[in-house]
């Protein structure tokens, strides 16, 4: 049975995701990540105490201690995982940027990178099975670990140059979103010695300031504090703190793939290793054109913080992310990390001034995103029916299809989660990103009707 999406298994709390469930996970996860001890953690959630305590029970019926890092971002999870030679994987309690009755359950390798798809279909094999617990001696055990998000927030805080920062003398905006990062984040501006403003700095799972989705229209109250302050830049994080997205100087929302340039900038120009960045194929154009003409190199994988972090490794790169505010930066570790991409941008902004400013210098793109509606079955006929309208086309089969052209491309892409097919266009002429957007909206409506 498939349980696990893109990021683990979700569902409603007490709804698909309830005790009997996460006691069954929890047994079924220690016959792939165990022998243990396997760490735990969870983000703010109203369910989240629940449903780490019937994943832990699971798991000690199993012969699994457990330790349990208490509320904290997934990144510092990761780290925890990472850095302890003798635990053996993870689990992290999180619905991320989902709406508050959502749960979920993400599980980590013992090297602190997600699970592959692999090990979570043999954890899914595992909870078809009629798994036998230990006998009551050799029941696990449960530490507390109290500790894990400052040891964390240290080791991010190492990463930067923080003589700068002091120097400096910042201002910066946090929007927790009253999610995991409500204790780590104000920390690590403290210990980077910039004066800070906390809004939404509450643990509360009701999310009563708004819901823990990074997008502008829930940022109206950072935007608003940046400029009333007179910060230097805001920031806010998703649910679980592996996302972080930023506010300029000027009160602007920027998109993620802003930061994703300007912090490759910082990597090209001031961090050390190869001058790679790796990112997906649905990035604008604007952050390869960016990152080429300051001398360094762009590889294109398909959609997936994983799969960025996999290819990172494979190809040497210091840092890689998605436009969606989750950056990977490979001397901290390969897995999406809120609080060190706002470390990152803090030592930007000390270096290079205002952030406004570096978004102003940046080229600009045009991006249109669309997306129709496609049955699973007909999403592979769909695109190759695509690539055959167009056979002299210079192509991209990375992801889906992209076609290239001379002033722009066309992104053609099965959603790997929804019943989707998305259609991104982008040009730097916004006449050409429209034009071609509503070709290929047409082009794919027409072959979806003759299906
Ligand atoms: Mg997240």
């Amino acid at each position: 049975m498939k349980m696990f999406g893109t990021n683990g298994i979700r569902g409603e709390s007490n709804g698909y995701l309830d005790c009997e469930l996460a006691l069954k996970i929890g047994k079924s996860i220690v016959t792939v990540l165990g022998p243990g001890p396997i760490a735990i953690a969870m983000d703010t959630r109203v369910s989240s105490d629940m449903i780490r305590s019937a994943v832990s029970a699971g798991m000690m019926s199993m012969g699994a201690d457990v330790h349990n890092l208490g509320m904290i971002p997934t990144p510092a999870l990761q780290y925890y995982v990472k850095t302890h030679e003798e635990v053996t994987g993870g689990v992290m309690i999180t619905a991320s940027h989902n709406p508050p009755e959502f749960n979920g359950i993400k599980c980590v390798s013992g090297d602190g990178t997600e699970c592959k798809p692999e090990e979570e279909a043999a954890i899914e094999d595992a909870y078809e099975r009629d798994l036998k617990v230990v006998p009551w001696q050799e029941i696990g055990h449960e530490v507390i670990v109290d500790d894990a998000g400052e040891r964390y927030i240290d080791a991010v805080v190492s990463k930067v140059d923080v003589d700068l920062i002091r120097k400096a003398k910042l201002k910066v905006c946090l929007d927790c979103a009253n999610g995991a990062s409500v204790e780590t984040s104000p920390l690590l501006l403290k210990k980077l010695g910039v004066e800070a403003v906390v809004i939404n700095g509450q643990p509360d799972g009701m999310f009563p300031g708004h819901y823990s989705e990074p997008v502008e229209e829930n940022l109206a109250e950072l935007k608003e504090r940046v400029v009333k302050e007179s910060a230097d830049l805001g920031f806010a994080h998703d649910g679980d703190a592996d996302r972080c997205i930023f506010v300029s100087d000027k009160g602007k929302y920027l998109p993620g793939d802003y930061s994703l340039a300007i912090l490759s900038k910082l990597q090209i120009q001031h961090g050390e290793g190869k001058k790679l960045i790796v990112t997906p194929v649905s990035t604008s154009a604007m952050v390869e054109e960016l990152v080429c003409s300051l001398g360094a190199d762009l590889t294109y994988t398909a959609v997936g913080s994983p799969i960025v972090a996999r290819r990172m490794i494979a190809d040497g790169s210091p840092m890689g992310g998605e436009d969606n505010g989750g950056l990977i930066f490979a001397d901290h570790q390969y897995c999406r990390d809120g609080a060190m991409t706002a470390a990152r941008m803090i030592e930007a902004v000390a270096r290079y001034g205002s952030l406004q400013a570096m978004v102003d210098e940046l080229p600009k793109y045009v991006t249109i995103k669309a997306a129709a509606r496609c049955d699973n079955d007909k999403k592979e006929i769909l695109v190759e029916r695509i690539a055959a309208n167009h056979p002299s086309e210079k192509m991209d089969r990375t992801d889906g299809l992209k076609i290239i052209f001379d002033d722009g491309w066309v992104l053609l892409r099965p959603s790997g989660t929804e019943p989707k097919f998305r259609i991104y266009s982008e040009s730097k002429d916004a006449d050409v990103a429209k034009r071609r957007s509503d070709q290929f909206v047409g082009e794919v409506a027409d072959i979806l009707k003759s299906l």
